[in-house]
């Protein structure tokens, strides 16, 4: 639960916004106080996300408020995502200064019959993707001549250490990491500040077809013993995207319950 208002006057932009993390972080950034672009693929899911900021939850703290956006787009488009940002800066008059990259997919396969299709898709979506937001954010930051901004990308710890049945995530997700780095590096001298979040394993529609049996396995290497909820990687998000992680940039933050510690 939010116990501050950290966010008030940001204009947030939150790809995969529709569902799990990403509407996690929408509803987060919400109650302290940020005005949300809610941008997904799935357009309806987007726009469910904004009805529920703007009837606010009851017993809420922190400020829901209104003003919020759904907005639809393909991530690994570049029109697609050019669309969006002139949509949000047609609406807003100006760019959103946070931005968190959490639309992801997964098509699981192990490597020696992962098929190049499946390859391609997922880094296309998670790794181009984030490229392209990434980039078409930072762009219209520095056009305005905003004095700073947060960019926050959603790899996965999958990245660091692999995963059975993940080369094609895993890579897509340890690519976010050097895109992140680089970019921060690059940005700095804007304000812009760039980092990663990388979760664990989060209770969301994306671990919902995960076989009970491998999550069981799974959990027995999490030394807090459970899976994570969504909130407790969007409290995360919410730091860096707020003052208080001011002096942070070009790092990724673990959110994994202490899996695979070292
Ligand atoms: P999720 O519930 O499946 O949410 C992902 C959202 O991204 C969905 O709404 C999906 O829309 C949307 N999306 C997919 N392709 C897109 C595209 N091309 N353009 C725009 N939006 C697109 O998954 P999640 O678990 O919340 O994952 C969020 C992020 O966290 C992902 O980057 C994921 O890799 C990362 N992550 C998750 C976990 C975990 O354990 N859950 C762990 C590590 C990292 P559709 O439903 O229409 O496809």
């Amino acid at each position: 639960m939010a116990s501050s208002s950290r966010l008030i006057s940001r204009l947030a932009l939150v790809t995969g916004g529709g569902s799990g993390i990403g509407q996690a972080v929408c509803q987060r950034f919400a109650s302290e106080g940020a005005t949300v672009v809610v941008a997904d693929l799935n357009q309806d899911a987007a726009e469910e996300t904004v009805d529920a900021l703007q009837r606010g939850q009851k017993g809420q703290r922190g400020q829901i408020g209104q003003g919020h956006m759904a907005g639809q787009v393909d991530v690994s488009s570049k029109d697609s995502v050019k669309k969006l940002i002139t949509q949000i800066q047609t609406r807003y008059f100006q760019p959103p200064s946070v931005c968190v990259n959490a639309a992801g997919i997964t098509q699981d396969n192990f490597l020696l019959s992962l098929e190049e299709e499946e390859f391609d898709k997922v880094i296309q979506v998670n790794l181009k993707g984030t490229f392209l937001v990434t980039q078409a954010v930072a762009q219209a930051l520095v056009a305005c001549g905003a004095s700073k901004g947060s960019i926050i990308n959603m790899g996965s710890i999958v990245g660091k250490v692999g995963n059975l049945g993940q080369a094609n995530y895993s890579a897509s997700k340890a690519g976010v990491e050097g895109l992140t780095r680089t970019a921060a590096k690059e940005l700095s001298k804007f304000g812009i500040r760039c980092n990663c979040v990388l979760p664990g394993f989060i209770t969301t529609p994306m671990t919902d077809s995960v076989p009970d049996k491998v999550i069981n396995k799974l959990l027995t290497l999490v030394p807090l013993g459970r899976m994570g909820e969504p909130a407790e990687v969007a409290d995360v998000c919410a730091f860096l995207a707020s003052d208080d992680s001011r002096y942070i940039t070009g790092t990724s933050i673990e959110v994994t319950g202490g899996l695979f510690i070292g």
